[in-house]
């Protein structure tokens, strides 16, 4: 059961709406310090479609590497990730103002591993949110987090299958898609119905700023 692995304990909610966002493409930029990381190892990230796979070359001989070698760099990437991260582009300004009238927690796809060095790189930027790290789908753990509350529940991904996990679990909760590489999100899918589009943290939060009023 979800709330046996999950430790969310230290997420202390107030009486007021929640905030639940994504780190990676949302807060913390991940496709252009990837990209440099693969560099620096003689391989680059070519923005030819929505996904990593396929897309990462041998700066040598153009060869695709297989997909263990991918999974070396996402690990080896993570574990030095706070070399290599910094914020997307208006997020620590637009979240520290929000977080006046709601509460913020982020929801990290991230194996728990790595939480203690994402945590000290999001404090480093002022970003001192409650942070839940899992490999485990996210709609889940939006409902353990929300429960039965009536407030505003609001949730910003750039992966349609993490929106689509949350509409499933918390059909009340607004949806927004944002990513901050725009090579990539130009090959982003249409987002599908219900869910928002967010070019920028301001529309994010000019749409928050509307849910929440309503
Ligand atoms: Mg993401």
């Amino acid at each position: 059961m979800v709330t046996d692995l999950l430790d969310i304990d230290h997420v202390r909610l107030r009486d007021r709406p929640l905030v639940v966002c994504d780190i990676d493409e949302v807060v913390l930029e991940f496709i252009s310090p990837f990209t440099t990381f693969l560099r620096a190892n003689n391989y680059d990230l070519l923005p030819r479609s929505f996904r990593l796979h396929g897309n990462i070359v041998s700066l040598l001989d153009g060869t695709e590497p297989d997909d263990t070698v991918i999974s070396d760099f996402q690990e080896s990437f993570f574990t030095t990730q706070d070399q290599w991260q910094i914020p997307a582009s208006g997020a620590v300004e637009t979240l520290a103002a929000l977080s006046d009238d709601v509460d913020i927690v982020f929801l990290t796809a991230m194996p728990p591993r790595h939480q203690p060095v994402r945590r000290a790189l999001l404090d480093r930027f002022e970003l001192g949110f409650p942070m839940i790290a899992t490999v485990q789908p996210k709609g889940p753990v939006v409902a353990q987090l929300h429960g039965a509350r009536a407030l505003p529940v609001i949730f910003i991904d750039d992966i349609a299958r993490n929106l689509h996990s949350v509409r499933e679990y918390v059909p009340e909760c607004l949806l927004i898609t944002m990513m901050a590489n725009a090579d990539f999100r130009a090959f982003a899918p249409a987002p599908s119905e219900g869910v928002l589009s967010a070019a920028s943290w301001n529309e994010a939060a000019e749409l928050i700023r509307a849910h929440v009023r309503r």
